[in-house]
């Protein structure tokens, strides 16, 4: 009994305290809100430090509304602008959800988004329903020689894309600023990666080793190409001569890549039976060179290993989980290249459907054109139209907007293009509007070169490229160099 009541009694005095407690702090969050005003602006004032939004907003308390609420901007003033899109649907490429809004834009850029209204002069665009999301980035094709001809991209501008980035699976041109000075003024954007087979055969026979006398000339070479624009090196590690590269040899090349900031895309060694080592071996250079990594077209190809697929993204969140900058890529189809002339599928579609929900795979195509535009596989004219229509709207394997992030954002930050992939105001102008319901992958594995049908309008650089499905030939795109470090 005596006990029981000193129980009770400490007890209260416990309450107590925590009530005090409890008090203090809520007072304290109180005050510290209050305080606010006060504490940022000596900071604000301090010499050489430019306010920075926040800050200035505090310094103008009589401002109406914020101008902006995450990437929402809310503009009461019309706004001067060359085309306004009008009462679309909002996806802005973040993996946000989607939210009804205006887009204006004004020379290349994207100057108002959301609530905001057009100045007099305005081209007016009525979007009513559609979507509105930023152009698609293929980080993963092989179109140089369609981009270094005269490619129009209706193929292209049609699917919603509005940047390819070429010379993948260790492919490319040997010379890296002529190309860009051909791909610039194209249908869309066009980057590309340096290739290790170029690099190799432009001083060593197929049949021959690289010797540490070559190795410093590709090496020295490969730095001329990056300084040129290249967002760094592709490697396709099945593929005869490329196959003979070694560990060191490659640890050395990706060490020049990791030095002028670009990435290391890769096709490794083995899809097959041996996938899961060959993965580790690209893991092993990135974390010798410090090189970031694209692990090209995820597959565990061949039904026999199937089942490895769980095991080879598993190993992908490890690799990044303990600091390896690393993401991949995976195209909507079940069958590869070498499925051709069979009937063949060396994918599973479980396969297509796990990568494609990972977080860390992004959308890409793998394809190939033609100097005059001809595809072998369907995927050059509809992968991005296949994952939208096949994969979004009609299985609901993955969310409209988180597809979306996969083709823009996530490849944006791979390639550090600060400047696109997402709708913001300052962002380029690069912008796919469609209505999910009209999309059409028309593109068939015997039938491959057939247009998609469902992209309304497409902007590159501010400039209105398809209209109403149609090409204007106005050619906005624009050659894109590696952003210097
Ligand atoms: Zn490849």
């Amino acid at each position: 009994m005596f006990v029981s009541r000193r129980v009770m009694l400490f007890l209260g005095l416990i309450a107590l305290i925590l009530l005090v407690l409890s008090l203090f702090s809520a007072c304290s969050e109180k005050s510290n809100l209050a305080a606010q005003p006060q504490t940022t602006a000596p900071v604000a004032e301090q010499p050489g430090m430019v306010p920075d939004m926040e800050q200035t907003d505090t310094e103008q308390p009589d401002a109406k509304q914020p101008e902006q609420i995450g990437t929402k901007q809310i503009a009461p003033d019309p706004v001067d602008c060359d085309y306004f899109l009008e009462g679309g649907t909002i996806v802005d490429g973040s993996g946000d959800p989607p939210y009804p809004g205006n887009l204006a834009i004004k020379g290349e850029e994207i100057v108002a988004l959301g609530d905001c209204r057009p100045a007099p002069g305005a081209k007016i665009i009525a979007v009513p329903g559609m979507i509105v999301a930023p152009g698609f980035i293929d980080i993963h094709t092989h179109t140089e020689n369609y981009w270094a001809a005269k490619g129009d991209g209706l193929m292209i501008l049609n699917q919603g894309i509005t940047t390819h980035i070429t010379g993948n699976c260790g492919t490319s041109v040997n010379d890296i600023s002529g190309f860009l000075l051909l791909a610039d003024h194209k249908a869309i954007n066009v980057g590309i990666l340096s290739g290790y087979k170029n690099l190799r055969r432009l001083f060593a026979a197929d049949n021959k080793k690289v010797s540490p006398d070559i190795l410093e000339k590709m090496k020295k070479r490969l730095n001329a190409q990056m300084t040129a624009g290249s967002f760094g090196l592709s490697l396709g590690l099945s593929y005869y001569p490329q196959n003979q590269a070694g560990f060191e040899e490659l640890v050395s090349l990706a060490q020049v890549v990791k030095n002028k900031g670009g990435f290391l895309a890769v096709h490794i060694r083995d899809e097959y039976s041996g996938v899961l080592k060959a993965f580790e071996e690209i893991v092993n250079i990135s974390n010798k060179s410090g090189v970031s990594l694209q692990y090209s077209h995820i597959k565990a190809a061949g039904p026999d290993n199937w089942n490895k697929m769980d095991e080879l993204l598993a190993k992908l969140h490890q690799a990044q989980g303990s600091g390896t900058d690393i993401s991949s890529d995976v195209y909507g189809y079940t069958w590869s290249s070498w499925d051709f002339g069979t009937k063949q599928e060396s994918i599973a579609e479980e396969n297509v459907i796990k990568a494609l929900k990972d977080p860390l795979v992004m959308v890409a195509s793998d394809s190939g054109l033609s100097a005059g535009g001809v595809a072998q596989h369907p995927r050059a004219y509809a992968n991005n139209i296949r994952i939208l229509a096949h994969y979004v709207r009609d299985q609901k394997e993955l969310s409209l907007e988180e597809a979306i992030r996969k083709m823009t954002s996530l490849p944006a930050k791979r390639l550090n293009l600060e400047d696109r992939g997402l709708l913001a105001a300052g962002k380029k102008a690069d912008i796919a509007v469609f209505s999910l319901d009209d999309l059409r992958e028309n593109a068939t594995r015997l039938d491959p070169n057939q247009i998609c049908q469902g992209i309304s309008y497409v902007f590159v650089n501010g400039g209105l490229s398809l209209d109403q499905g149609k090409l204007t030939g106005i050619n906005s795109g624009r050659a894109l160099r590696k952003p210097k470090q």
